[in-house]
């Protein structure tokens, strides 16, 4: 499907967007079109079930290629969990825990690129492993400043390659980290940080966990590598009101799919919620890990930490603290942070990836396959620990490849 924008120029969005403006802090008003009460006898083309990332490329997509969609979210806000919004104190702020915007897909990018600026911005990270904080992922630079060495680039491969622990199957992320860090480092890093975000140890998770994090020679001291390293310029949830700020697309918040399915009329529908709920438990849930957010607002501090997240493996309840001000670019004479403690209870956040959990996902992806005219996509429906980049394509995909051909 070529990309264009709702026959409406990006030119004329923007302008909107502009009209809109609170003259505070830059956020748009809320769309006029989230209507309270669904006109019922009205059938839609596509419902879709959540208003992230998955729900809001989907409807946007549709949308323009001329289905009228309606999509709900049991949530009061549209974003899912990339939502941001100003905190009392006037920060732009991340609610859900802090989200940031990396990819090597020129897809993706470019998709999203009709919809917002960018501020160019490399997430840096440091953990504090008895009481210092050292670059992380773990480079040159670490393993000197941890060691008392001065290992160039050659010695500093020399160096993992010594201590290193190979293995002849690559099947957890314990193995991931020993084959790549050794013993130590995996102790300083990676065990504890990785017991507190999961509740299991490094031997209980699949290999693609710990595999996100790489390991470096050089000094490069990013948190990603990717080609595209942005941060919407004027934030997420903005960025999403103009995707959905099309006549075809009504977006009906607060509101629970199971409570009102018998009486949204749709031809088809796009599920973007867990998975095992839709099939209500039928094989048994499964798990997920959630977090729990302590935000705290600093006045008169303009800047609380070095750098956008500090990683916290081995002290404390929380995993990492995340200082806003670093990833928005937003000046303020105050700042905000967030402390992430992770959680068996409340909200899934994160799909644990682990042998028996894709075996019973499985089960649910050959239900959702024979459910005619309903399509499971995002982090949570297809069950996979999914960057927001991924959902796009995915739901791109979703949308270009079967949807239109079924409706073709
Ligand atoms: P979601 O954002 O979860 O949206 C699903 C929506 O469905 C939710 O709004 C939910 O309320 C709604 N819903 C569920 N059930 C129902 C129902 N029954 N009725 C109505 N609505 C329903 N990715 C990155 O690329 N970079 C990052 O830095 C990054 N940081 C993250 C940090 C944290 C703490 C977390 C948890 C995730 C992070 N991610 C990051 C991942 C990113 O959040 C996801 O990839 C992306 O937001 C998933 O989009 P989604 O639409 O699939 O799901
Ligand atoms: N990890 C770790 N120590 C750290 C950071 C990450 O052991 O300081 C491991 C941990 O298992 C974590 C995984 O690497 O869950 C992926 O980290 P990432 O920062 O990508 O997680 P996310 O941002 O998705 O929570």
């Amino acid at each position: 499907m070529p990309l264009y924008i709702n026959g409406v120029s990006l030119p004329a969005r923007r302008a909107t967007q502009e009209t809109n403006k609170h003259a505070e802090h830059g956020r748009p008003e809320r769309q006029r079109r989230y209507i309270k009460g669904i006109p019922l006898q009205m059938q839609h083309d596509f419902l879709i079930v959540g208003a992230g990332f998955a729900g809001i490329v989907c409807a946007e997509r549709l949308a323009s290629a001329g289905k009228r969609v309606m999509i709900i979210d049991r949530r009061p806000h549209i974003g899912g969990n990339a939502f941001d919004t100003y905190d009392e104190n006037g920060i732009l702020v991340h609610p859900y825990g802090p989200h940031i915007f990396h990819t090597n897909s020129k897809r993706v990018f470019a998709y999203l690129s009709h919809f917002t600026d960018w501020r160019f911005y490399e997430h840096r990270v440091l953990a504090e492993v008895g009481g210092t904080l050292y670059p992380f992922p773990i480079n040159r630079v670490t393993l000197n400043a941890l060691y008392g060495l001065n290992l160039d680039e050659v010695s500093a491969a020399a160096h993992f390659e010594r201590v290193r622990i190979p293995k002849s199957e690559i099947a957890t992320s314990e193995d991931v980290v020993l084959s790549s860090v050794g013993k130590d480092l995996c102790e300083k890093f990676f065990r504890n940080y990785t017991r507190k975000q999961w509740g299991l140890d490094l031997s209980e998770l699949s290999a693609g966990v710990a595999a996100r994090i790489p390991t470096r020679t050089n000094d490069d001291d990013r948190y990603f590598t990717d080609t595209y390293q942005f941060m919407p310029a004027r934030g997420y949830t903005e960025m999403f009101e103009c995707m959905l700020a099309h006549p075809k697309i009504e977006v009906e918040l607060s509101t629970d799919f199971f409570a009102v399915r018998t009486s949204l009329p749709a031809k088809q529908i796009i599920y973007t919620g867990p998975i095992d709920t839709y099939f209500d438990h039928r094989f048994g849930c499964l798990p997920y890990r959630s977090l729990r957010f302590e935000h705290e607002h600093l006045t008169n501090l303009e800047r609380y930490q070095p750098v956008g997240t500090v990683n916290y493996p081995n002290d404390h309840a929380y995993t990492r603290i995340t200082e806003f001000k670093h990833l928005t670019g937003q000046k303020h004479a105050g700042t905000s942070v967030v402390r992430e403690y992770p959680t068996c209870h409340g909200e899934p956040y994160y799909p644990i990836p682990r042998f028996d959990n894709e075996r019973l996902f499985k089960r649910y992806a050959a239900l959702a396959l024979a459910e005619s005219n309903v399509h499971f996509v995002g982090r949570l429906a297809e069950y996979r620990y999914y960057n927001m980049d991924q959902v796009v394509g995915a739901a791109l995909t979703l949308v270009e490849k079967q949807l239109c051909l079924a409706a073709a």
